[in-house]
Parts: C-alpha cells; sequence; structure tokens
C-alpha cells in the first residue's frame, strides 16, 4: 500500500488538539488526509476496519542520533528511520555528533537533501561549537539558515561560561533553542554508571547524581536570565528534573526530556544488562526513577529517546570501554503507556500532547496533528495487544538495547509517514 486511496474506518482518533477520542473514519488520498468523518463511503478505496484501534498523530522525538554520516556500521538515516516507524514516530531531529560534525551550513545542507528521500521528517540541530569542541562557537546564524531547528553539542556539556553566555545571547536573537548535555565531567569517574551501589561493587567511580543537577541549575538560571529558550536533555536525576520544573514555573523557557529508560528502570540494570544498559547519563536509583514518573505531568516536560545505536561488536567489551548509549524508538509508546499512563502518572491525552505538539513547538518544527487538507503523520495502534521485546523488535541495524524481555500491552500496527502506510 502506497500512497494511494485508504479508507480507515471506525478508528478512535487521539488527538488531543482535533477530535481526541471520537470514533470516526479517516480517508487518505494520495498522501493526504482527504476526509475525517462519520461513515465514509469511498468508492474503489482500499478499506481497513480498524474497531478497537487508536490512531494517534506522528510522534515527534526531539532528540536521536541516526549516525549519518559517518558511522554507517551503526545505523544510517535510511536504516534509522525503519525504528522510527516501528515506534509510530514520524518527526526525527537529530542530534550533531556525527563524522564529519553537522558544524557547519555545508554539513547541514547536505543532511537535508539526503532527508528528502527518507520516508520520516527528519531535521537536525546544528552543534553549538565548533567539532563539539567547546571551544568556537559555531557560525549560528549560517547554520539556523541551513535549516537547523536548535544548537547542541550533545554528549557533552559546554562548560566555559563566558562562551555560554554569548551562545544563549545569538539563540536568543535567532529564537532558537540551545539543547544541553548535562553532566559536569570534572565530577566524574567512569561515566554510563551512576556513583553507587552498584558502581562501587564494580571497583568504578561512576557519575555522581550531582554532576547532572549542579549543570541542570546552572544552566536553567540563565535561561532564566537571558530569556533563552533551553532544552535540558535526558534528565536522570529527580533533583535535576525538579529544577528544572521550578525554574519553568519561574518564567525560564525550558524544556526537559525524560526518557523511557530513566523512567523505566534503575541502575540495577547493569547487573542483567551489563553494557546494555550504559547510557550518559546513567540509570540512577528507585527515588530517581519515581521521582521523573511523578514530575512526568508538570508542563515543562515531553518524552525523548535519546536513541544511540550502537553495533554489538562495540557493546560487547568490559563495562568501562564500552560506548554509552541505548535504543528507544521502537518502546518509547508502549513503555510510557506502561509506566505512566497506566500508573496513573500522566494522562493518555497528556502523554501524545508531550510525544507530539509540545516538543515540535518548542524547535518550530512544522507539524499539524491529524487535519484534514494535511499530509498525512500518524500511527495505528492497537491498545490491547500484549507483546514481548525481542531482538527482532528493533527495526535498524542496532539492537543495543536493556528491553528486551520487557513485556507491553499497546502495540504500533502501522505508521503513516510523509502521507504513506507502512505496516509493522
Ligand atoms: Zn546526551
Amino acid at each position: 500500500m502506497e500512497k494511494q486511496r485508504i479508507l480507515l474506518k471506525n478508528a478512535q482518533i487521539m488527538d488531543p488538539r482535533n477530535h481526541f477520542e471520537e470514533i470516526l473514519d479517516l480517508y487518505l488520498e494520495e498522501g493526504k488526509i482527504k476526509n475525517l468523518g462519520k461513515n465514509l463511503d469511498i468508492p474503489d478505496a482500499e478499506v481497513l476496519d480498524l474497531t478497537g484501534k487508536w490512531i494517534v498523530p506522528g510522534f515527534v522525538d526531539v532528540h536521536v542520533h541516526l549516525r549519518d554520516p559517518g558511522f554507517p556500521q551503526k545505523e544510517t538515516m535510511e536504516t534509522a528511520c525503519r525504528s522510527a516507524l516501528g515506534g509510530g514516530f514520524t518527526h526525527l531531529l537529530a542530534m550533531a555528533n556525527t563524522k564529519p560534525v553537522m558544524d557547519s551550513p555545508e554539513e547541514i545542507e547536505t543532511f537535508y537533501k539526503k532527508a528528502q528521500s527518507v520516508p520520516v521528517n527528519v531535521y537536525t540541530v546544528s552543534a553549538l561549537t565548533k567539532d563539539l569542541k567547546g571551544k568556537t562557537l559555531v557560525d549560528m546564524e549560517a547554520c539556523a539558515k541551513a535549516g537547523a531547528l536548535g544548537f547542541s553539542d550533545d554528549g557533552f556539556p559546554l562548560v566555559d561560561l563566558a562562551l555560554l553566555k554569548e551562545a544563549m545571547e545569538k539563540a536568543r536573537e535567532l529564537n532558537l533553542p540551545l539543547s544541553f548535555h548535562e553532566e559536569d565531567p570534572s565530577l566524574i569517574g567512569t561515566p554510563g554508571i551512576n556513583e553507587g551501589n552498584i558502581s562501587r561493587e564494580m571497583g568504578l567511580k561512576g557519575a555522581p547524581a550531582y554532576s547532572e543537577y549542579s549543570y541542570i541549575g546552572r544552566d536553567c538560571a540563565l535561561a532564566l536570565d537571558w530569556k533563552t529558550k533551553v532544552d535540558i536533555q535526558h534528565i536522570s536525576t529527580k533533583a535535576g528534573a525538579s529544577l528544572v520544573a521550578l525554574f519553568y514555573d519561574l518564567g525560564a523557557n525550558v524544556l526537559g526530556e525524560i526518557t523511557p529508560h530513566h523512567f523505566s528502570f534503575t541502575e540495577e540494570k547493569i547487573r542483567t544488562h551489563g553494557t546494555m544498559a550504559k547510557m550518559n547519563p546513567p540509570l540512577r536509583t528507585e527515588e530517581d526513577r519515581l521521582g521523573l514518573q511523578d514530575l512526568f505531568s508538570h508542563p515543562s516536560f515531553v518524552l525523548a529517546t535519546d536513541h544511540a545505536p550502537h553495533t554489538e561488536e562495540e557493546k560487547s567489551v568490559e563495562f568501562s570501554k564500552a560506548p554509552s548509549g541505548i535504543l528507544g524508538l521502537e518502546i518509547a509508546f508502549a513503555a510510557a503507556l506502561r509506566h505512566l499512563v497506566k500508573e496513573g502518572k500522566v494522562s493518555l491525552k497528556d502523554l501524545i500532547e508531550k510525544m507530539t505538539y509540545l516538543p515540535a513547538a518548542f524547535y518550530n518544527m512544522e507539524y499539524d496533528g491529524i487535519q484534514e487538507r494535511k499530509i498525512g503523520n500518524f500511527s495505528i495502534v492497537d491498545p490491547e495487544e500484549k507483546w514481548t521485546v525481542t531482538r527482532d523488535t528493533f527495526k535498524g541495524k542496532s539492537y543495543n538495547s536493556p528491553y528486551e524481555g520487557e513485556e507491553y500491552i499497546g502495540k504500533i500496527k502501522y505508521t503513516v509517514s510523509k502521507g504513506e502506510l507502512f505496516s509493522l
């Protein structure tokens, strides 16, 4: 089924800004949502009966690593899009730690040329500093003109305070966000593992929780004073999330990303899954995990995955030598249903907002949701289907994940992206 005439019957539309929880038919013609209504009858259209299924607007992930250009052994833009479709994501924002680094208008233009040919709406940030070195700012204006939706040295924090202030001023003029990976390197021994019981048992000095929230406090404070849009990436601690919520309430234009792994697991996961549970910032304690769940409904937070493919070879080495990063796109929605919605931490409506409209708006991403005359970007969910994560769950080249064996209820069955329907 390609960009044809497809009539989706009797689906429950779950778009928080259009027709929430309304049972309607949706007619997709040549990639566009032609009609949305009751009892549609379209002669010669292919019909899919979606009784009992949901149609949700396409998910937006503002934190993914596509590994393209530079790391085709891990993933390419094309193979990463398979992961996105598998998880119901139709809009992705790529990080800049590619090879070469995404730090010039030329690289960004090349990225967008390639992005035209993939089935997902793919965007990129620009690096904030040249080669992610934290020394010289990129030409922010030129990179913005080339299409960068924001600036991030993700993977590394910006240590230099003078440079940070300069970046804040420039970003405010451009009305684009700065996105920060918050870990003070001077406080960290081995990254990717919480400094705590497990790290002590393994004889490692890990990454203490305060290495994160000391930087979060600093950057939220600057965001408040400098009136700059700031995205605090992949928050792993309860204290860090509390700071983001506090500064948001004080008037700072801050967004906080909370990842499925940080609300699903604790540092204990390293006992059973080793390097597959290694990421920066690391999995923390049960108090942190529950704290992130409790704070998730606050309006400052969105869901982002930090999807980060690595090969099996790279992950099959001793813990301290393995690269940090795990996958997240394919399981994000199901994990959120289980740990947040079912636990009463957030309503389904708000969860969908936090996976669609909110992150898209923060980055000024073009995003329509489910509306007539717009290109189809949505997915079809069976809310009752029980399933278990296996290696086959992961649709890209890599399968580095601590989720294997997890059981979920609610599965993405089809994703329509850029108007094309993909069966999963
Ligand atoms: Zn990061």
